[in-house]
């Protein structure tokens, strides 16, 4: 829209150095508003921002005279989105170990590095992420705080710590000598009931948002009550747990011992799916888009791809998550970003809404993942994940129509607000 550039020209022009100027009051016009409480869109909605908050939402807002309106009739609004399962601090590249990385990196590079995932994050739409593990020593927090205090620019960030596993971690494949120190680098191994309380006590110490467990490793698992334990202490500190888990009995284990919630989720029987709705549990489904699986075998070198075979590869996934909704399970957006890809990390993390929809979700419900039922899970309920009067700003607005061209449109990013402020403007980024 012109005019919507025109001011972002203005922006450009008079605050060169200081980055996008950022209006007190801003009118948003658009096309199509996502609102995830209701999950449905809503067609030619004005949303009003003043300072930091939402001051009004709806079909008619009377201007006031100093707003920056932006228009954009073809675009389309949504509540910022959050990625409720990532890792900021790791990087895979597909055909290697996945501990190769903290053996070559040190912490300042993984830290350095991790923000500019948060700032490809940001430019994609996501407004907050949750962060899981694979950090090291706590690089988590150290770039979250980074982020808070606005050294670097990137989503609300929460993040786990060191994921508190058994001794063995998740590091495959090593010989044993090796295997042991990196997983004692990188993970917070512990053993018997005393110490798993100790290990929650120590992310509490150092201001985790939520506990990681690694409910199963390469050959051992927490046990039952050491699970137990955690929870009980990680609970009474007002802390989530949230367990990786592919099923079998150390999901059994973790459901028993009171979780929150569930990453991955592959292999879940009648039992455990009556339990986990029963209890409330969520679900993270950390699945693959087609395009995707097409991105890492690019990233390996590959030209000619089986498409039959990644259909078949994907079909299991596509059941269970329809036998998840079935027994209305909260379905969390988590993308499990931490592969060297061709694309930016936010992209990357994106194709979890295209791989929701492949598999049976409605655009609606993809999207509802990822705001208001991610905000539930990473406990910012009614502050982040919804666009309402009095909330403050999160935004994301794309250049293109969710419902009719879902794809298309998530990829086009035109304008990020965080907390009121534009963090990402396409047109003044395309300049750039
Ligand atoms: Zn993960």
């Amino acid at each position: 829209m012109m005019l919507a550039r025109y001011i972002l020209y203005l922006f450009a022009l008079v605050f060169p150095l200081v980055g996008i100027a950022q209006p007190k009051s801003i009118i948003i016009e658009v096309g199509l508003l996502y609102n995830s409480e209701s999950n449905r869109f809503l067609e030619n909605q004005m949303i009003w921002i003043e300072g930091d908050q939402i001051k009004a939402v709806g079909q008619s807002i009377k201007i006031p005279p100093t707003a920056q309106v932006i228009k954009l009739p073809a675009g389309s609004i949504s509540p910022g989105l959050i990625d409720a399962h990532t890792h900021f601090l790791t990087n895979q590249k597909p055909s290697e170990n996945l501990a190769i990385d903290s053996w070559i990196n040190s912490p300042a590079r993984r830290v350095l590095r991790g923000a500019s995932y948060a700032r490809e994050y940001l430019n994609a739409g996501f407004t907050a992420i949750r962060d899981l593990g694979n950090s090291g020593h706590y690089l988590d927090m150290e770039l979250a705080s980074a982020i808070r205090k606005g050294y670097v620019n990137g989503p609300h960030m929460f993040g786990s710590g060191p994921i508190i596993s058994a001794m063995d971690g998740q590091f495959y494949q090593l010989p044993y000598d090796e295997r042991n120190t990196i997983t004692q680098k990188e993970y917070r191994v512990v053993s018997g009931v005393e110490d798993a309380v100790q290990a929650v006590k120590e992310h509490v110490n150092n201001g985790v948002d939520v506990i990681k467990i690694v409910a199963f490793g390469e050959r051992l698992g927490l046990e039952l009550e050491e699970m137990k334990a955690i929870v009980k202490t990680a609970h009474a500190h007002g802390l989530k747990v949230t367990a990786h888990s592919t099923g079998g009995e150390s999901m059994a284990s973790a459901i028993e011992a009171g979780v929150d919630g569930i990453e991955h989720a592959y292999y879940v029987n009648d039992t455990l799916w009556k339990k986990m709705a029963a209890k409330k549990i969520y679900m993270v489904p950390t699945d693959p888009s087609f395009n995707s699986i097409i991105q890492t075998q690019k990233s390996q070198g590959q030209t000619t791809h089986d498409t039959v075979a990644i259909r078949t590869e994907l079909g299991p996934l596509r059941e269970r998550l329809l036998r998840a909704k079935k027994e209305k399970i909260l379905l969390v957006a988590g993308s499990d970003a931490y592969f060297d890809l061709l694309v930016s990390r936010g992209d990357a993390a994106k194709e979890m809404l295209i791989a929701y929809v492949e598999e049976g979700l409605t655009i609606e419900e993809s999207l509802q993942t990822a705001t208001l039922n991610a905000a539930k899970a990473i406990g910012q309920e009614g502050k982040l994940g919804i666009i309402k009067q009095g909330v403050k700003a999160n935004l994301v607005i794309f250049d293109g129509n969710l419902q009719k061209d879902f794809r298309n449109a998530l990829f086009n990013v035109y304008m990020v607000i965080k907390d009121g402020k534009i963090v990402y403007a396409k047109e003044l980024h395309a300049s750039k």
